[in-house]
């Protein structure tokens, strides 16, 4: 069994945020890699036996949604749990455990649950007006607010970060009069814009190019290979799925002004990094993008996208305006969503309190990297401010590190990300540095069967 997994020496360049430890290469780690299979096995059948009602509950489910469910992602084995109640940083299953909420609904929980000034805007909102097929004070008050914060002349309200993507690729398409997008392998822009794999069967039909995260000369050369049909350059100023791979700041000011030269509109999806300092993550890295893409935590919960950017660009929506491009949605201006949008912008997550999270999310990854170097296992931390991944070298070490916490009370991604909400307090960033501790050591005892 050893011999199908490499004595893990941690090669992926780009991932290690300076706590590689360099050469794992030793008969510990081979070992511990070796009974990886049959641990994942036992982790499961543990995992199983704690979480009856959720097993049940996700047979019921089954039976009307393919799989359980509606969002692919929430999928791992042996079965996701069903949650029936959050109350700030900590969730309740339907076996009555609780846990650490650490994934903070990839990025979209940044709030935690129950946060009252949320609920008390939404609620005197519906009050006053609920579905309205007509304008309404909330979504201008959005508006003002989203491009005094990010620097935009103009922005327009979605449903989801998707749709954002889709209609900042209209954008960029209709100004230009070209069709081809550049985008990275590894990154994902929406469930029709997924690019993990380089592409997939089941993406929006937009001919894409793509090129490699944070190779600034091979993307170059792919905009100048292009350069007569490409609308657009479309990347994450940090791949989020990807796993927290921050873009090196010379690549991506570097990407924007060869977008620029090319005569290709420059769009950065801050759907999850937005939450970074003051006004998004290309803000911080220096690089000006023509459009952004929003999403996740500005609606509080609520389903939400926008996309925006200069004048001119989105003058292209401008009714007013012979032949502008129709944008329709019922939802674009639901009451509920722009109600929450505007204390979250104008209240709970104001540029300073976004700057001192962004902080605290560096601390907790210097920590989460301090724990990995007392444990010479193959695994590494990655990412920028409140978003982190741990990256496990192999399929199995990864699950073990999602079930070991799981099964110690901190609920994080199958794939290791984690984002730190705000509720989150001190005692339960501690308790989950001690539950990577306590997971990370019961791994380095594992040893295979004989
Ligand atoms: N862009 C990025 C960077 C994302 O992470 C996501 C969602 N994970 C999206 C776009 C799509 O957003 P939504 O799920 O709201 O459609």
């Amino acid at each position: 069994m050893a011999t199908r997994y490499r004595a893990a020496r941690l090669t992926r360049t780009g991932i290690e945020d300076g706590t590689d430890r360099g050469v794992w290469e030793n008969r510990h780690v081979s070992t511990v890699l070796a009974s990886a299979t049959e641990l994942v096995g036992e982790k499961r059948r543990e995992f199983a036996a704690r979480n009856p009602q959720s097993a049940r509950l996700h047979d019921e489910a089954r039976l009307v949604l393919p799989g359980g469910h509606t969002r692919t992602i929430l999928n791992h084995e042996p079965f996701p749990l069903t949650f029936v109640r959050g109350e700030g940083a900590v969730l309740f299953d339907a076996d009555g455990h609780e846990y650490v909420d650490l994934l903070g609904d990839y990025t979209a929980g940044l709030f935690g649950h129950g946060e009252r000034r949320v609920l008390d805007a939404v609620d005197s909102a519906m009050r006053e007006i609920a579905s309205v097929g007509g304008i309404h004070p909330y979504e201008r008050r959005l508006a003002e607010l989203m491009c005094a914060r990010f620097g935009l002349d103009r922005v327009r309200f979605t449903n989801s970060g998707t749709e954002a993507n889709l209609f900042a690729i209209t954008t960029a398409r209709m100004h230009t009069g070209r069709s081809k997008v550049l985008v990275f392998q590894g990154g994902y822009h929406g469930g029709v814009l997924f690019f993990a794999t380089g592409g997939a069967p089941w993406n929006a039909p937009y001919p894409f190019v793509v090129a490699s995260y944070n190779d600034l000369a091979g993307a170059t050369e792919l905009i100048d290979e292009h350069a007569d049909d490409l609308a657009a350059v479309l990347v994450e100023p940090m791949l989020g799925s990807g796993g927290c791979i921050s873009a090196d700041a010379a690549f991506l000011r570097g990407l924007f002004a060869a977008a620029r030269e090319a005569g290709a509109v420059a769009i950065a999806d801050e759907v999850m990094t937005s939450r970074h300092g003051r006004a998004g993550l290309a803000a911080l890295l220096g690089a000006e993008p023509d459009l952004r893409t929003y999403g996740k935590y500005i609606g509080g919960g609520f389903s939400f996208g926008a996309f925006g950017g200069s004048a001119e660009l989105m003058g292209q929506f401008d009714t007013s305006r012979p032949g502008a491009i129709p944008h329709a949605g019922t939802f674009n201006n639901n009451v509920a969503t722009m109600a929450a949008g505007c204390i979250v912008l104008g209240e709970l997550y104001t540029a300073d309190v976004a700057e001192a999270h962004t902080a605290r999310g560096e601390r907790f990854r210097a920590d989460v990297a301090g724990v990995l170097a007392r444990h010479a296992l193959p695994v590494t931390v990655t990412g920028y401010g409140s978003m982190l991944a741990l990256h496990g070298d192999t399929p199995e070490l990864q699950e073990l590190l999602f079930l070991g916490l799981y099964l110690r009370g901190v609920y994080t991604a199958p794939r290791g990300m984690v984002n730190l909400s705000l509720p989150l307090t001190d005692e339960q960033l501690q308790a989950s540095l001690a539950a990577l501790e306590d997971t990370l050591a019961e791994l380095a005892q594992s040893s295979p069967s004989q």
